[in-house]
């Protein structure tokens, strides 16, 4: 069958299926947490002592006894087993943001040969998976493959359901031999306890009493495309590279705003309640779901939750959603940039911190200029992102990602904090040396008697900010939607210790006494000084305008850093080393293996899109150009016989269109044959600038094949295709 007879065929298939009903959703207490092992659950199964034991742990991070994982991982076995699990899995994250798992089963042998199942504390705590195929960054030599699973007890393990029958799911960190993260788990729950402990230092000195342990919170909104699976198929370039490497755009695109908040295609909308069943099932707070702004794209968010816990979910979410996906007869493309010419996905990074007897520190209340432990915190944040904008460009840096950042779409490359127009005005105050109030949002009133007034937020949004403050948290907007969400965490967690370690050196030395008067004063001169030093960082206009760019960069000395190759070697600076020593969050060794892995990982995806626009130009587009341009030779000498003087202008067009994407094809062959880089730096620089431009070439050429070449022979299903028939 020829290339454009497997579209119609994919066509005709998709028109003719039968779709998955719509059902009515199961009731929510009936299906909530049913796969998880649960607090309750441990309270029905476990000892009182036990139970205990674990709850303290899970709160607030205290060690487990050994004879209490003993009682648990019994209690834990019999549990899974009931729900049908002959297996149990330690789950962990390595650094390459995937999840990984081995699976184990709970049966043994006896001594006379019967088979029992034994499920013990020591098999709960660590597991051994080999650790040498998992990327580690040059921690270990190849022949030290020793890598460690462990228990965490604070995120709850689940049962996992595939065609393959149910798994027990241990959630887990990572480590080497000789102790170091070889994952993004460790250094999530190190940066975690290093915020508490410095949070804690703070909210002493201004004058708090009883402070529970501290937590950072999360929720993600992911952005995906669906495709169908019999187009998907058909286009290499999604199987292997998880976005079009070519396609002219489709005559409609996002011009009309008529997807965003549409109604939702019933197709789509039973595939969304099917991931959200099992989503409820696995105790992952599905709460928002909407059409994108792009044709084809939704978005999924979650109800926020731990840090930990949230990082885990997020990346139990994302297999949910591409294992469903499948059911339904669709490919869940979770890229940052499947389509050129429409919207990329993000996964938008709400960001809070809190207890339980001080609240959401960054919840300002009502009268944010009242609030000092909120300023104090958010000032924190601020310059946090002042001093280490390149990190949190550099966490979020992708081969994926640069195709948006920078790319007047999603937030621009340069980090910078909005905060809104009152507490921008409080912080106006503050540089100032005072604190006399705050204006109010006050109330939307339509006058319109059927409609009653309410309350107005006293800030309106950025869509092209980076880094938002939206109402009680920060929203990291530039985080890609294939990234996962514990390194931005790690990070904004790590700055956010640093900078409150710096606020509670500074109160130390400048809060004369001890009376409220005292610690205000003290606290308004340490924020100026902040604001002084790290305002710049602050921006409340359009961030995707040229202005901004050049501003940023020329007068407030904010880093402009579009590309991957730029931004990974700032986890290897100075200052980025520096803060995570300080912290604790991670050691020189750990922090440079995963500047290794990353450009690693960069340097092989671009090679991997190089290979692929070789071969598809050359094996798929070529051979359909060349073909159809026969045609037309033959159709202009049929003319000539006829005596018809035949307009040969498309022919030339294409003939010419041909001879260029041949051409651009051998630079790029060459391009990527070229070796001997000096550095991983180097090697990244030459991807971004040479390589990356070199494919755009190629595909502007077979793109604007494309737009001549006789539909029924073109071979890859089309934009109009992939995005428009569901
Ligand atoms: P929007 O699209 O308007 O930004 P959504 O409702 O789609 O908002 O998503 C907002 C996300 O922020 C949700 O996951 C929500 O639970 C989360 N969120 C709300 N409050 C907090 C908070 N204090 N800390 C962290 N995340 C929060
Ligand atoms: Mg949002």
């Amino acid at each position: 069958m020829s290339g454009s007879e497997s579209r119609a065929q994919a066509v005709f298939q998709i028109t003719n299926a039968e779709n998955t009903p719509v059902k009515k959703p199961k009731s929510l207490e009936k299906i909530w947490a049913t796969d998880v092992f649960t607090l309750t659950k441990m309270e029905e199964s476990l000892s009182k002592k036990a139970y205990k034991a674990m709850k303290k742990t899970i709160d607030t991070g205290e060690a487990l006894d050994v004879n209490t994982a003993d009682v648990v991982a019994a209690a834990m076995k019999d549990w899974a087993m009931s729900k049908g699990a002959n297996y149990f899995s330690h789950i962990f994250y390595p650094m390459t943001g995937a999840s990984a798992e081995k699976h184990d089963g709970f049966i043994i042998s006896d001594s006379t040969g019967k088979a029992i199942t034994e499920f013990t504390g020591s098999l709960l705590i660590k597991g051994e998976p080999d650790g040498s195929s998992f990327p580690n960054g040059s921690i270990r030599v190849t022949n030290a493959a020793r890598g460690y699973t462990a228990w965490d007890p604070t995120s709850p393990a689940y049962i996992m359901h595939t065609d393959n029958g149910a798994t027990l799911c241990i959630p887990c960190i990572f480590i080497s031999w000789s102790g170091e993260a070889l994952d993004m788990k460790v250094p999530l729950l190190r940066s975690n306890s290093a915020m508490d402990e410095a949070a804690q230092k703070v909210l002493r000195l201004m004058g708090e009493r009883k402070i529970t342990t501290l937590n950072s919170s999360c929720g993600a909104e992911q952005e995906y495309f669906l495709v169908d699976s019999n187009f998907y198929n058909l286009r290499p370039d999604l199987v292997l590279a998880g976005r079009t490497l070519f396609g002219a755009s489709a005559a409609k695109g996002q011009e009309f705003d008529d997807h965003y908040f549409g109604a939702i295609p019933p197709r789509v909308q039973s595939f969304m309640q099917d991931t959200e069943e099992q989503l409820y099932k696995l105790g992952i707070p599905a709460k928002t779901r909407h059409n994108e702004v792009a044709p084809g794209q939704f978005e999924i968010a979650p109800y926020y939750e731990a840090a930990n816990v949230a990082a885990d979910h997020q990346q139990l979410l994302m297999t949910v959603f591409k294992n469903t996906a499948k059911k339904h007869g669709f490919v869940c493309l979770m890229h940052e940039k499947p389509f050129a010419g429409i919207n990329g996905s993000g996964k938008h990074v709400n960001w809070s911190v809190g207890n339980s007897t001080q609240g959401n520190l960054l919840d300002p209340g009502k009268t944010p200029h009242d609030n000092l432990n909120f300023l104090v915190f958010c000032a924190a944040v601020i310059r946090g992102v002042h001093l280490h904008g390149p990190l949190l460009r550099a966490v979020i840096a992708s081969a994926g990602n640069d195709h948006r950042l920078g790319a007047n779409e999603a937030p621009p490359a340069i980090l910078s904090v909005y905060l809104g127009s009152q507490i921008e005005g409080v912080f106006d105050q503050i540089a100032q040396g005072k604190l006399d109030g705050c204006d109010e949002g006050g109330i939307m009133d339509m006058g319109l008697s059927q409609i009653l007034p309410f309350a107005k937020d006293p800030g309106d949004r950025n869509r092209t900010s980076p880094f938002a403050f939206t109402g009680n948290r920060f929203e990291f907007r530039a985080v890609g939607s294939d990234q996962s969400v514990a390194g931005p965490l790690i990070a904004m967690n790590t700055m956010l210790a640093d900078s409150l370690n710096w606020i509670a050196a500074e109160l130390e030395s400048t809060i004369d006494g001890k009376s409220n008067a005292a610690i205000r004063e003290g606290t308004i001169k340490v924020l100026k000084k902040l604001m002084k030093e790290h305002g710049a960082a602050v921006f409340g206009g359009d961030g995707y305008s040229s202005e901004w760019h050049e501003m940023a960069v020329k007068e407030r000395g904010l880093k402009n850093l579009p590309t991957t190759a730029d931004a990974l070697p700032y986890l290897k600076d100075d200052v980025t080393k520096a803060l995570f020593e300080a912290t604790g969050v991670l050691s020189e060794t750990e922090l440079a293996s995963r500047f290794e892995v990353h450009s690693e990982i960069y340097i092989n995806r671009i090679a991997l899109e190089a290979n692929l626009v070789q071969s598809m130009a050359k094996t798929s587009i070529y051979p359909a150009a060349t073909r159809y341009l026969s045609d037309l030779a033959l159709t202009a000498a049929s003319a000539n016989e006829m005596g018809v003087d035949f307009d040969n202008g498309t022919a030339k067009t294409v003939a010419n269109n041909i001879n260029g994407m041949m051409k651009a094809v051998s630079k790029l062959e060459k391009a990527a044959a070229k070796d001997g880089f000096k550095s991983e730096e180097e090697h990244m620089q030459f991807c971004a600038n040479d390589i990356c431009g070199l494919m755009e070439d190629v595909r502007g050429y077979a793109d604007a094949l494309e737009a001549d070449v006789a539909d029924d022979m073109w071979p890859l299903p089309t934009y109009h295709e992939m995005l428009f028939i569901k």
